[in-house]
């Protein structure tokens, strides 16, 4: 074998590539920014002059290989200049999430030991208040979005004037290896401190492969694309990446995230595929019918982050042309795992089959490999009603967490656990059913809280409703549903109703043992039910079939 050893080139996968071939092959081509004054456009030319002025300005400022960069910023043509300058000078991109509270902000840059951090002016406060607590950082560099600022914090740079001081000609890109790190995000969704994810230029560049490939996002030079999910969250869906990549024209929203600017935007720019979690699309549905906007340029909308519902697919598709392509992932996987893309043959099936198809998290995309096992660690069967967690593993999944003892509970046999509970169908397409720590084990067997809760919040009389596992002297654990009535049943809503009406649907040992009702449910910082929080509350709860 050994004499055809080194017959390929060794050309590593770093995100220089991407950047040069877009400066080369699409300086013509836009990038536009909803700004508080307008709309920022400026081209792919000018983009990468800006990024090659960018690195000198990192050296000038001392940033070493490997230092992290800190960006606590909107999506914005800046933005994306650092995406590619930190990288490719051979500096750590870490986004910081904007919405977390303050405590975790201050121990992801602490953690991070973020060196400089790009801030955008609309941001100051944040970093202001905590800034006695950051070690590490040694300038703060303000992009300036609002016109004046004043900050107190020291010493700053305005990105602007940095940008003037600098070298025009291209910066010499050091060698890098394809395993170099060229990001890093912390995860949101974990209790405890967040978990830092560091991605490599190889992972980021196979990566962008599968957000562009044909069949699935199909992310080409034709798009307009416009990424609204946040580019401190999971590399905005690795969007911007491979936009770039491809040379495709980007419209970035800035801070202005409400449905109305949205539906403009897309309308003005003529956008053709976008990203965005459910919650924004459910907020642009009930804006369109009230309000016209000419959406008929949208090719595709990629949805995830959490459960798109199946109802709103179908009625975007049936009333407005606009198709959703349901996609899974997390922050370890940075972040594509699985598309809901239907095979040929499904297109002559009905409706109702179609649409459960589309309404599921779907088969890997190319790359990533999955499975899922049962509380003793065996494969469950695809059946499409067998619950098993969800494994993972891939070129871009991540491998452990930055300087993190909880690295060791996070694997099994070299796949990642996902945390998230699925089921598997015959054809292969995945269904999340619960989080792990959300499930109710009774008895050794998983109850999802999920479908319980979807179920009851069918009820006409319930505005929501959530299902915790309470402790139980037999069974360990059994359902307890927490139900919030719509205003006007207050009086008259009765647990019998409730599991009556759950009944028919579910098998009997599934009933909740007990409904209690109360003025609300606690939520997470991103709207998400804060189960946590509940289970802590009803942690001493006696279930009455358990005296
Ligand atoms: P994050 O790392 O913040 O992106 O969160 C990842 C988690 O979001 C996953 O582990 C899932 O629990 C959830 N999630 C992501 N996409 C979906 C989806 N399409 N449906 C349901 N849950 C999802």
């Amino acid at each position: 074998m050994s004499e055809f050893r080194g017959l390929i080139m060794d050309f590593p996968l770093t995100l220089h590539h991407f950047l040069e071939r877009a400066g080369k092959y699409f300086p013509k081509k836009e990038i536009v920014t909803r700004t508080r004054t307008g709309v920022h456009r400026y081209t792919y030319g000018d983009y990468y002059r800006r990024v090659h002025q960018l690195a000198h300005a990192l050296k000038k400022i001392g940033v070493e290989p490997g230092d992290r960069v800190g960006t606590l910023a909107w999506n914005t043509y800046r933005h994306l200049e650092i995406y590619f300058a930190a990288p490719c000078y051979g500096a750590v991109l870490h986004t910081l999430n904007l919405r977390l509270p303050l405590d975790q902000l201050t121990y992801i840059i602490n953690h991070a030991e973020d060196k400089v951090v790009f801030v955008d002016a609309s941001l100051l406060q944040l970093l202001e208040r905590i800034k006695d607590h950051l070690h590490s950082v040694r300038l703060f560099v303000v992009m300036n979005d609002v016109g004046e600022y004043q900050t107190s914090l020291s010493p700053v740079v305005d990105y602007e004037d940095l940008l003037a001081s600098v070298p025009q000609e291209p910066y010499p890109w050091p060698e890098l290896s394809e395993w170099a790190a060229a990001g890093m995000c912390y995860t949101s969704g974990t209790t405890g401190n967040p978990k830092g994810v560091v991605y490599s230029h190889r992972a980021i560049f196979l990566h962008s492969f599968a957000v562009a490939m044909a069949g699935g996002i199909g992310v080409n030079e034709r798009d307009v694309v416009l990424p609204i999910v946040p580019m401190f969250h999971a590399n905005a869906w690795g969007l911007p990446f491979a936009a770039v990549m491809v040379g495709a024209k980007i419209v970035n929203p800035g801070p202005f995230l409400q449905p109305r600017d949205l539906c403009q935007l897309i309308q003005d720019e003529r956008v053709t595929m976008t990203g965005a979690v459910p919650t924004i699309w459910i907020g642009i549905y009930n804006l369109l019918k009230q309000e016209k906007f000419d959406l008929s340029s949208l090719r595709l909308v990629v949805v995830g982050g959490s459960a798109m519902p199946r109802q709103l697919i179908e009625a975007f598709e049936k009333e407005y042309g606009i198709y959703f392509l349901h996609a899974w992932g997390m922050t370890e996987t940075t972040p594509l795992g699985t598309m809901a893309i239907p095979k040929s043959y499904m297109d002559g099936w009905p409706d109702e089959q179609r649409y459960e198809v589309r309404a599921k998290q779907g088969i890997p995309a190319v790359g990533v490999e999955i499975r899922a096992v049962d509380a003793e660690g065996k494969e469950i069967p695809w059946d499409g009603k067998t619950m098993g967690e969800l494994q993972v593993r891939g070129p871009w999944v991540t491998s452990g967490y930055y300087n993190d003892p909880r690295t060791a509970e996070a694997f099994m046999d070299g796949w990642f656990k996902t945390g998230d509970v699925v089921t598997i169908d015959p054809e292969g397409y995945i269904q999340i059913v619960d989080r792990v720590k959300d499930l109710v084990k009774s008895g050794g067997e998983w109850i999802s809280s999920v479908d319980l809760e979807n179920a009851i919040m069918v009820h006409p009389k319930v505005l929501e409703a959530a299902v915790i596992a309470a402790p139980h002297p037999k069974w360990q654990e059994r359902p307890l549903a927490v139900v919030v009535p719509k205003p006007e049943y207050k009086d008259s809503i009765t647990k019998e109703e409730i599991i009556e009406f759950l009944a028919g649907r579910f098998a009997k040992w599934w009933l909740p043992d007990d409904v209690v009702f109360v003025e609300e449910i606690p939520k997470t910082s991103v709207g998400k039910f804060d189960k946590k929080v509940l289970r802590d509350r009803f942690k001493d709860y006696t279930l009455p079939t358990a005296v």
